[in-house]
């Protein structure tokens, strides 16, 4: 099925001023005026309203639009009043007056667009009211609400399949710019009766530089990174309120313009601090994951996360904070094995079921693929949102490359060492075993008579621990016990130990070897 785009185009410029579709949007429009049912998968700011605003406009009839976020519903809904599109919104924090002129324009089929929430949606008269008006189209934003396995699932999202029926089964058009395969699988069969088309625009942001660097000197790799950005604003994120202030105190004392964000503070230094970021040039804010939602400021130049983010789309969505003008920005991920194991027990903690707890492990593991991976950062974060892409030139990996080296024998000893200690040690110990180090705890656990004490004397202590969090990461170690950090053989491990599988890391040299100092660009 194909239509022309040249009415909607007219309607783009002549209704919204605008020129030209963004990138994405043609093909989402002309699948919605083909009359397909569509699953659009578009990052945030591409532009995804104006997916079923247009056709709205274009084709007459009543779109009704899911959305669960109120104020938004109301933001566009002024706005298509102020470009003359019939448009309304009904939920229960507006008033009578308001409600009952969008009942009449419902009912006397002037409306076009209907914003309503997911709960407006459950009672049975409504819906029959809407039955009887006729809808010709509904639109359900935000449609990674419907996954379990997101992390924004909302149950009411679940009886949409339900309310399309009710409404006598119109086309539907499903958008997010939230989704891995899993959440895209999820949204295709839980909201449409039979496969959609789905349509996913590129996930690429060009213009950023992807870094990452294993945890060494953090502090010190942090304040190197910004001395490479004097001036320019930009945002750290941390993994705690404590760390946020104690960093921003320490990057203060540096000279740097460093000031704390998280949801604990007193809300208004909050905005006070928001406030100057957004206003002036060269503030680096500090802040837990509760900074950035909803600011749009579009020349952020850098986002540093002192600690790895919690998975690939929290990744994804803080690295995209920067660099919205479309000038070249830089990220960095610092990462360690304290993150990942305390990720780890993050889900391993939590109360759900082991089909939920298996899925979000995997992802786990794909942020941990990312962190220590040898190809292309770019090219695997775009791998994780579905898209294929080449070698990116713009990573770290591609800059410097990555020489992977078959490190069976050394992940056999380090194992091995795992084993004989009883499984219950972590990365220093370990590599005090294999180096032949005697330490007091060497000494008291009787470890210094181990076969495998010294087996490691040829590499330094610090290989011994890069080696471990690359094992970790590829899942050959475990966090086995209670004690911090201790680790344990997971299968994969088993079959390395014992010869059954080969294993490929990174070159020790280079995973261990410092963040680039040149220049970005
Ligand atoms: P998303 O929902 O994908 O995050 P929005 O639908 O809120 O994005 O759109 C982001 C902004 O882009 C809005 O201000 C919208 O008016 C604008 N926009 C949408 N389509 C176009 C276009 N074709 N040309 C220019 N601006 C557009
Ligand atoms: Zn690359």
């Amino acid at each position: 099925m194909s239509v022309s785009l040249d009415p909607a185009r007219a309607a783009l410029k002549s209704v919204f001023g605008y020129d030209d579709f963004r990138p994405g949007q043609d093909e989402v429009i002309g699948a919605v005026l083909a009359g397909e049912d569509v699953l659009a998968v578009m990052p945030t700011g591409s532009g995804k309203s104006m997916c079923y605003q247009l056709p709205a406009v274009v084709d007459g009839g009543l779109t009704v639009v899911v959305s669960p976020l109120v104020a938004l519903m109301r933001d566009q809904v002024g706005q298509l009043a102020h470009v003359g599109v019939a448009a309304a919104t009904l939920n229960s924090t507006i008033g009578e007056e308001e409600n009952g002129a969008a009942l009449r324009a419902l009912r006397d089929g002037s409306l076009r667009l209907l914003f309503v929430s997911p709960e407006r949606l459950s009672g049975d008269n409504f819906l029959s009211l809407l039955a009887n008006a006729g809808v010709r189209r509904l639109a359900i934003d935000e449609a990674h609400c419907v996954s379990q396995w997101g992390h924004d699932f909302r149950p009411e999202y679940r009886r949409l399949a339900a309310v399309r029926r009710a409404l006598g089964g119109p086309q539907t058009i499903a958008l997010t710019a939230t989704a891995d395969a899993a959440t895209r699988a999820d949204i295709a069969r839980e909201l449409f009766p039979a496969p959609p088309r789905v349509l996913v625009h590129s996930f690429d942001r060009p213009n950023l530089m992807l870094r990452f660097a294993p945890k060494e000197k953090p502090r010190s790799q942090i304040e190197d990174f910004l001395a490479r950005h004097r001036g320019a604003s930009g945002i750290v994120y941390a993994s705690s309120r404590d760390k946020t202030e104690k960093l921003a105190d320490w990057l203060s004392g540096k000279g740097v313009r460093a000031l704390p964000y998280h949801a604990g503070l007193d809300a208004a230094v909050r905005a006070n601090n928001q406030d100057l970021f957004l206003r002036e040039d060269g503030i680096v804010i500090v802040g837990t994951v509760a900074f950035g939602m909803g600011i749009n400021k579009p020349d952020v130049r850098f986002v540093v996360h002192a600690d790895m983010p919690a998975g690939v789309e929290a990744y994804y969505q803080e690295i995209g904070r920067a660099g919205r003008d479309g000038l070249p920005a830089d990220t960095l991920t610092l990462y360690g094995l304290e993150d990942m194991a305390f990720r780890r027990r993050q889900i391993d903690d939590k109360p759900v079921d082991e089909e939920r707890r298996r899925i979000e492990h995997r992802r786990l593991t794909a942020m941990l693929a990312l962190a220590e991976g040898a190809v292309c950062r770019r090219q695997t974060l775009l791998a994780y949102f579905g898209e294929e892409s080449g070698p990116c030139g713009r990573c770290d990996l591609c800059r410097e490359g990555a020489r992977l080296v078959d490190a069976t024998v050394d992940a056999q000893k380090l194992l091995s060492a795992v084993v004989r200690t009883g499984q219950r040690f972590g990365a220093g110990h370990l590599a005090d075993v294999l180096t032949g180090n005697a330490t007091e705890a060497v000494a008291r656990h009787g470890h210094e008579r181990l076969k495998t004490f010294g087996v490691g004397a040829d590499r330094s202590k610090r290989d011994w621990q890069t080696l471990a969090r690359q094992l970790f990461a590829v899942g050959a170690l475990t966090t086995a016990s209670e004690e911090h950090g201790g680790f344990g053989l997971s299968e994969k491990g088993e079959a390395i130990l014992f010869g059954r599988e080969r294993i490929e890391l990174r070159a020790l040299a280079e995973a261990a070897a410092p963040p680039r100092r040149s220049r970005l660009g």
